[in-house]
């Protein structure tokens, strides 16, 4: 067992990153590295799970890594790693496979939305939420900082880390929880669905000040506001929810009450909303912009987490193997 508490959590290189991500979990992520031992993963074993062109995915996981680095990850103090670069999360999720009930994976939202969209469904998507089992249980990781849409993924796990152990090895993978923000479901800017990497809704972290704007201007908010007049209800805006994540409270206050008196009209709540992004998000940006300039060191950082990653994977891994009595697991 980890002896103290370990953070895992991942996420595709399928896109862009983009400020629900940020503010549905990489925010949390760097907070989190003040108070634990934490292991963030560029999965991209997951991201080819959708379409997407092979040509273009080890830039996108370059990407991701500056993202990531660029927002806050300390690879000083945190595992930043791509986890194609550890065979065992290959290894184990093969292995989870065996004792993951079929029936849950198939009531899972997440496949039965991706699923809907494909003629021929791959056996992979149905498959994700075992890969994410082992990409947490791997590290033994109990507290995972994800957005709402992952809840149901985590609590599949749970079950798998009972199953495995009632079968092999009582008590020893810890249940994994999940840990959510106040912006745990940011909506894409048309106000419909979750903003996505895949679904080209969403406004990108790196995006320069007036892109931003440009993006925000238009996106969606409460649909009762129809007029200037008309007051709103921000619990339902969510123009509102990304004030949570980038606005001061007393801001939010403040915007909560303007927006229900309509004191104020969209356009007015959305300027402020604007300047607080803008503030948060320059400094990231320039620091991506210098970590572009960097190659070397970002590819350091990436070989470095694998290293740290792989030695407590292999750790795991032998202990797994050993419990399921596999043929040379115990020195036999
Ligand atoms: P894709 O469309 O390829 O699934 P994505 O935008 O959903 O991409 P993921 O890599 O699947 O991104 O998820 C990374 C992390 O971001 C997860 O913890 C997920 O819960 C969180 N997240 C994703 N979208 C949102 C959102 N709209 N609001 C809050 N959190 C989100
Ligand atoms: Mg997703």
């Amino acid at each position: 067992m980890a002896s103290t508490p370990r953070v895992f959590s991942g996420i595709q290189p399928s896109g862009e990153l983009h400020i629900g991500n940020y503010l549905g979990a990489v925010k949390n992520w760097v907070r989190l590295q003040d108070g634990y031992e934490c292991i963030f993963s560029i999965v991209d074993l997951h991201a080819i799970t959708q379409a997407y062109d092979p040509s273009e995915l080890a830039q996108r996981t370059r990407d991701m890594a500056v993202g990531l680095l660029a927002a806050g990850i300390d690879p000083a103090r945190s595992i930043l790693f791509v986890q194609s670069h550890v065979a065992e999360h290959t290894e184990l999720g093969w292995i989870l496979t065996t004792v993951t009930p079929l029936g849950e994976l198939e009531r899972q939202t997440a496949f039965k939305e991706k699923a809907q969209r494909l003629e021929s469904v791959p056996a992979g998507l149905l498959n994700y939420p075992v890969l994410q089992a082992a990409d947490v249980l791997l590290y033994l990781a109990t507290l995972v900082p994800v957005g709402e849409d992952q809840v149901q993924h985590l609590e599949l796990m749970r079950e798998i880390a009972r199953r495995w152990n009632h079968r092999f090895g009582a008590g020893f993978f810890p249940e994994p929880q999940p840990q959510l923000t106040t912006a745990k479901r940011v909506l894409g800017l048309d106000g419909q669905a979750k903003m996505s990497k895949s679904l080209g809704n969403t406004i990108g972290l790196l995006e320069s000040p007036e892109a931003i704007w440009e993006k925000l201007r238009p996106a969606a908010t409460d649909p009762a506001r129809k007029t200037r007049k008309d007051p709103g209800n921000p619990d339902i805006c969510n123009i509102f929810t990304i004030h949570q994540g980038f606005s001061p409270p007393p801001i939010q206050a403040e915007v909560a009450v303007k927006c229900r008196t309509a004191a104020w009209g969209c356009l007015d709540c959305k300027r402020v909303l604007a300047d607080h992004m803008i503030a948060e998000l320059t400094p990231i940006r320039e620091r991506a912009v210098d970590l572009v300039a960097k190659p070397a060191t970002v590819r350091a950082a990436l070989r470095a987490g694998a290293e740290r990653a792989r030695a407590i994977a292999r750790t795991t891994m032998a202990e797994v193997r050993r419990r399921m009595g596999f043929l040379g697991a115990a020195g036999d």
